[in-house]
């Protein structure tokens, strides 16, 4: 726990409402291409699935703008979407799905933060934005420790599913 991010009295402690809990409803993995990924989340994403950085490329990825985006499948959702096990790359997932709803864009702008709130119900309408910032900081800094110190890709900041393998 830390003192500069958390509150110090439980009093304080209880008026604390958690800013995201994913609701698993799905929405975000729906819609045309907004999941690219790097280098190095190829290789975990091929190795987690047994296979070839070339087939995973081959099989799972496409060409958008110039960079490498996982595709769609025909229902519309990423083509890693199960209605039933939700992700089924979740220990690999990018960091882009690791991260939401605490990115930069949505950290420091409350317009952004009201936006993402109508598209995600997992992130909590009781909290007040600068709980939301707080909390994000404080994701952001367990997030830097886990890359640096443990070098887990299956920390799931956003999409939790303690059910299954989501
Ligand atoms: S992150 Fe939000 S939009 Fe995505 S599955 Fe969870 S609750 Fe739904
Ligand atoms: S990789 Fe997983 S979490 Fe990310 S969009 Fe695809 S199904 Fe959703």
């Amino acid at each position: 726990m830390q003192s500069d991010t958390y509150p110090k009295n439980p009093e304080e402690a209880k008026k604390m409402v958690k800013a995201f809990e994913c609701k698993m409803c799905g929405e975000c993995c729906y819609g045309e291409g907004g999941i690219f990924i790097s280098d190095q989340e190829i290789s975990e994403i091929a190795k987690f699935l047994d296979i070839s950085r070339a087939d995973f490329i081959r099989i799972y990825c496409e060409k958008r703008l110039g960079q490498t985006g996982i595709k769609t499948g025909k229902d519309g959702f990423c083509i890693f979407f199960d209605s039933e096990k939700q992700c089924l790359i979740h220990p690999a997932k990018p960091q882009r799905c690791r991260k939401w709803p605490f990115f930069s864009a949505i950290v420091k702008s409350k317009d952004n933060w009201d936006l993402a709130k109508d598209a995600c119900p997992g992130i909590n309408p009781e909290c007040s934005f600068e709980e939301f910032v707080r909390q994000a900081s404080k994701q952001s800094h367990q997030q830097k420790h886990i890359d640096t110190s443990v070098k887990n890709p299956g920390h799931c900041t956003g999409y939790t599913n303690t059910q299954n393998n989501t």
